[in-house]
């Protein structure tokens, strides 16, 4: 059985390298109907953070990215010093006071990997003897690593191209103690959207900031999938449940990945787009609340109504409560752009009789207050336009938005009247 496993060490938060090695090998345990174990390698007592765990395991859930099993380093010390007192009993390593050290023995080591179609080839020469247990009684990197691989029959081990140079140092550790060699699949680096290895400028963002700056999990997977899998025949879109069906990971690709934020905010348009408005509503008032917006005054006719309007606009969710607030506030301010256009000229006139027609109107629907509006507009023979950012601009206090009649039908005669007769000198 495919058993895989991903291994953060929590002292940091979980970056989107992170995030796609998780589903690489998430993925891979799924379509092989293999187990994904999560183990979190915090033998470092001083630099491992609780913020960070709970940090890393509340984004993999965020993720849908559950796992069968969880391990903590931190309580097998007491199995790592047994394989390592074993090595010392067999004269395979050393002790140098509390520390026990491996002694590499010269010798050519072949690398199958997964994804790279030629062998890896290295000379154990050049590896200096391995510590395993530090001076502190801790135990390094690589031998945790390789203890827990074995004893936890991990048959696949899927990481980034980074930890290449740490796979020889641990295969002969798996030499040494006869366990068997699991297979080795190396994830290409992701570049930078400059190139050059990912910073906190050029995306390596926590997955938890992703989330806070609104971004769908489903998004977010479907693009880490694309950092390193291919569909084919240039789809983009893709449900992780498709994937599933037919993803190998010898099907990774082979060369570095490039973020690109541009397309992350694409696909997470597109999930928004495709998202069943109610659920989308659940998602965005929580940042509606804390943006100050008092939502839970409205019915929810009004709330879906306003999600209908900017679902097929926003790239984020937290676009949501930045462009749709005049909705829900009565004193609207107004951008510097939407002053301007207001200052240009005295409305009194216009808005007076346009609030005439609106009143006349049987239903307030969008096409009724589109067909009125332009009657107006020609009566006074005038340009669309001239009637048009001047009325958004007093109901929205912004110069853009959703279509100006769509988003009155939602807004409401009372709402329009109330905002346009401020601008009508001497009232209405
Ligand atoms: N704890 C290591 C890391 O976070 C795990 C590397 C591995 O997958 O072996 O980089």
């Amino acid at each position: 059985m495919v058993r895989v496993r991903f291994a953060p060490s929590p002292t940091g938060n979980l970056h989107i390298g992170g995030g796609r090695t998780a589903l690489f090998n998430w993925l891979y345990a799924r379509a092989k109907g293999g187990k994904f174990v999560l183990r979190i390698e915090d033998t470092d007592v001083a630099r491992s953070k609780k913020e960070y765990l709970d940090e890393i395991l509340n984004s993999l859930s965020w993720l849908g990215l559950t796992w069968d099993e969880l391990y903590y380093q931190s309580q097998r010390f007491e199995i790592y010093k047994e394989y390592a007192q074993k090595l010392l009993a067999q004269g395979l390593a050393y002790q140098e006071g509390p520390a026990i050290i491996f002694k590499v023995q010269p010798e050519k080591i072949r690398i199958n990997d997964l994804i790279r179609q030629e062998p890896i080839e290295f000379d154990t020469a050049l590896i200096k003897d391995q510590v395993l247990i530090k001076s502190d009684l801790s135990p390094t990197y690589n031998f945790a690593c390789v203890i827990d691989d074995a004893l936890m029959n991990i048959t696949h081990i899927i990481r980034g191209d980074d930890h290449i140079s740490n796979t020889p140092k641990q295969i002969v550790l798996y030499q040494a103690l006869g366990f068997p060699i699991p297979e080795f699949a190396h994830l290409p680096l992701i570049l930078g959207t400059e190139g050059g290895r990912l910073s906190k400028r050029t995306g390596a963002t926590a997955i938890s900031d992703y989330r806070a700056m609104g971004y769908l999990p489903q998004a977010l997977v479907n693009y880490l999938l694309l950092l390193g899998w291919s569909p084919g025949e240039n789809q983009e879109l893709i449900a992780i449940s498709e994937v599933i069906k037919k993803f190998d990971i010898k099907d990774a690709n082979k060369t570095a990945a490039t973020f690109d934020l541009e397309k992350l905010r694409w696909i997470n348009a597109q999930y928004i787009k495709k998202a069943a408005p109610q659920e989308l509503w659940e998602m965005l008032k929580p940042l509606c609340l804390e943006k100050g917006l008092q939502v839970n005054n409205f019915d929810s006719n009004y709330l879906l109504s306003i999600v209908k309007l900017f679902q097929e606009r926003i790239s984020t969710l937290a676009d949501f409560p930045e462009y749709s607030d005049f909705f829900f506030i009565e004193e609207i301010v107004l951008t510097s752009e939407a002053k301007k256009r207001l200052d240009a000229k005295d409305y009194s006139r216009e808005f007076k009789l346009l609030l005439e027609r609106l009143d006349g109107l049987e239903h307030f629907d969008c096409l009724s207050i589109e067909n009125s509006f332009r009657l107006l507009v020609s009566e006074l023979n005038i340009k669309a336009g001239e009637l048009v950012h001047p009325v958004r601009s007093a109901l929205t206090g912004k110069t853009i938005g959703p279509g100006l009649f769509e988003l009155m039908e939602v807004l409401g005669k009372k709402r329009i009247e109330a905002r346009l007769t401020k601008y009508i000198k001497g009232g209405v």
